[in-house]
């Protein structure tokens, strides 16, 4: 395996991570899972570019603050500027996932506001703003694929937990593999729910900022659980 400066447990979640985001659906072909490096905070981790389902520790590189591989020739992916630039303006972020949850895309296409409609989605109480690409470049691929693309999105993400992404996906941050993990797949859910309670007789009672506050910190306090029964339902990975 390549040396990386991140430490072997911090490669086993993320790792872990890529495979469960896949298992949950909210990462398929596309999307992408990364962590601050443990050992070179400027530094972060990230497979090479591969379907998430697909990574083994053997596919993780180091990328340096500019997102450029370090001491690597192999193809990383073309939106890594999302993790180097939110590291760069977040020194408290520490594992980012990027997908393309499908049930997220309709909150970044209209005015409605992603909301958390239930505690598992708490996180979403300081907002999710919308990043809409060409209001930085008219034209455009929809993918962040330089640093002022990436620069442009940790802007739009601000100080929030997670960001969508006009007619693209979504970003959500955590304070380790574990919370970026949990976030990305409750964004999915809270999306499913609160679409799903469009159809019924409003207005939905969201959960009030004070309650958001109160509930993220309890979810906090028992990440472990969810993450521990996630790593243990995956399959064993393929020994290469
Ligand atoms: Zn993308």
């Amino acid at each position: 395996m390549r040396k990386l400066s991140a430490s072997r447990g911090l490669i086993e979640d993320v790792v872990a991570a890529s495979r469960v985001l896949a298992m949950h659906e909210v990462l398929d072909a596309y999307g992408h899972v990364s962590a601050r490096s443990d050992r070179r905070p400027e530094r972060f981790v990230m497979s090479r570019s591969l379907a998430p389902a697909l990574v083994t520790a053997a596919d993780l590189m180091e990328l340096d603050a500019d997102s450029e591989p370090v001491r690597d020739k192999r193809k990383g992916f073309i939106e890594r500027y999302i993790h180097g630039e939110i590291y760069r303006a977040r020194p408290e972020v520490m594992a980012i996932v990027h997908s393309h949850s499908a049930s997220v895309i309709p909150f970044g296409a209209t005015r409605t506001k992603l909301r958390p409609i239930y505690h598992m989605g708490s996180f979403l109480w300081s907002g999710a703003p919308v990043f809409d690409i060409r209001k930085v470049r008219e034209e455009n691929d929809l993918l962040i694929r330089d640093r002022p693309l990436g620069k442009a999105l940790a802007g739009s993400l601000g100080k929030c937990n997670c960001v969508l992404m006009r007619g693209h996906g979504m970003t959500v941050i955590g304070d380790g593999v574990p919370e970026a993990v949990f976030r990305a797949i409750y964004t999915e859910m809270n999306a499913r729910m609160q679409l799903q309670a469009t159809q019924l007789e409003g207005p939905i009672e969201f959960l009030s900022d004070e309650e958001g506050r109160r509930s993220q910190g309890s979810n906090r306090g028992t990440l472990e659980r969810p993450w521990e029964l996630w790593k243990k339902t995956l399959s064993r990975p393929k020994a290469r």
